[in-house]
């Protein structure tokens, strides 16, 4: 793929794109359009995604309003409580929060709403953004399927870091959230390319093109996306024995939806899958390439040797990715990621600084003939060299991932 027409997906593609939105399905159809234009036929496959349609969410503290954003899917509600401030992780923190309002830092992932739940919360307010950035913007989150099933929902809002210190300096002691929504099955999809080899075995490649509600998604994930166009141009053109997949995921940053529904609705296909390579945030200008291997410990030798050979400066190791590879690991089949890890100073995500401009093409370049070699080499080999196994502390990782398992 030329630096012209890597620039040019980037620019093109410049645009919010959340999980279900019809700028998610304009960015579905733009991908297939890249692939028909290198002579391959994409189909977009849908799936259900829970949706909701926000009428009300204020927050008002001892009388004040303060901007919020309420969670999407966290259902419709009016409560006053004391405001609590959650700043440890602990039971004596954690019992605090009865009949409380509660403010706390970080991300609402399972196990924090569990236990705010069993504390008794009556309401949550999470913060994001940073005391240091210019603006004031605030993310829209949802209180996703998985974290709320089979219990209740509480009524949730996100506001800016800058508000939840105020809150906290000047002591702030009562909190009302209302929220009002309509909530209701939506649709989200997935892009499929299928170029067949000669033999029935099957290697699938993963990137996720949807973003999240403030960023355009450029580094996280359309770096990953356009590398995944360029290894299916590639392939248009170069012999490969296995049968390629490419799957460009909808909604993995609402839960790696678009991974679960493509292993839910093609649970025949997947014996034949040996092998996923996923690509989620590449080119960055910044930082350094890793390989995340969900499989087993040789996959890491093998790709820091090939990084050695090509010259390429690569960090692999043996772990769990917090992306699409996940879902095909947890199926047994072992899941390389590949990322260029930015420091933070340099690039964040989910925010509205995650643009083409954190972005330098020749690393794109580099990062993406790195993973064609080693995707080129698993295409052809006599036996698939990585073992399709998963390894015990892997799997272990994988639940606790997957929150079956709790942390220790
Ligand atoms: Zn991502």
């Amino acid at each position: 793929m030329t630096p012209t027409l890597i620039q040019k997906i980037f620019t093109d593609t410049a645009f919010v794109r959340v999980g279900g939105s019809p700028e998610e399905l304009k960015a579905a159809e733009y991908i297939r359009d890249v692939c028909t234009s290198f002579g391959a036929t994409a189909t977009i496959e849908e799936f259900d995604v829970q949706m909701a349609t926000m009428h009300t969410d204020t927050l008002t503290v001892d009388g004040v309003e303060i901007p919020c954003k309420g969670y999407l899917n966290a259902g419709s509600h009016e409560v006053e409580a004391p405001l609590y401030y959650l700043a440890g992780k602990d039971k004596y923190a954690l019992e605090g929060c009865r009949g409380k309002i509660v403010l706390f830092d970080g991300y609402l992932g399972y196990w924090r709403y569990r236990d705010l739940l069993e504390n008794g919360a009556v309401g949550i307010i999470t913060y994001d953004g940073s005391v240091n950035y210019a603006d004031r913007n605030i993310d829209r989150r949802e209180l996703r399927a998985m974290v709320s099933e089979g219990v209740d929902k509480l009524p949730c809002v996100n506001i800016n870091a800058k508000d939840a210190v105020a809150l906290m300096k000047g002591n702030a002691k009562t909190a009302r959230i209302t929220l009002k929504q309509d909530e209701y099955v939506g649709k989200s999809r997935n892009v499929v390319l299928d170029l067949p080899g000669e033999s029935d075995e099957v290697m699938i490649f993963t990137a996720h093109y949807d973003s999240t509600s403030l960023s355009e998604g450029a580094y996280d994930n359309m770096s990953g996306s356009v590398g995944l166009l360029a290894l299916a141009e590639y392939f248009t053109t170069h012999a490969h024995k296995r049968t390629l997949r490419f799957v460009w995921c909808g909604s993995e940053e609402r839960g790696l939806l678009g991974s679960k529904a493509y292993c839910a609705d093609h649970e025949d296909a997947l014996p034949a899958i040996k092998l996923c390579i996923n690509l989620d945030m590449i080119g960055c200008t910044m930082g350094h390439l890793i390989a995340c291997c969900t499989s087993e410990e040789a996959a890491v030798s093998y790709i820091s040797y090939l990084g050695r050979e090509l010259g390429t400066l690569i960090d692999p190791y043996q772990e769990v990715y917090s992306s699409d590879s996940t879902p095909f690991a947890d199926k047994g089949i072992p899941a390389i990621s590949f990322a260029r890890v930015s420091p933070r100073e340099a690039a964040t995500i989910h925010n509205s600084y995650d643009t083409a401009e954190i972005i330098k093409v020749e690393n794109m370049e580099t990062d993406i003939a790195l993973i064609t070699v080693f995707a080129e080499r698993m295409a052809n080999a006599v036996f698939c060299p990585i073992r399709k196994e998963i390894p015990d502390n892997v799997k272990e990782k994988i639940d606790e991932y997957l929150c079956r398992k709790r942390k220790k």
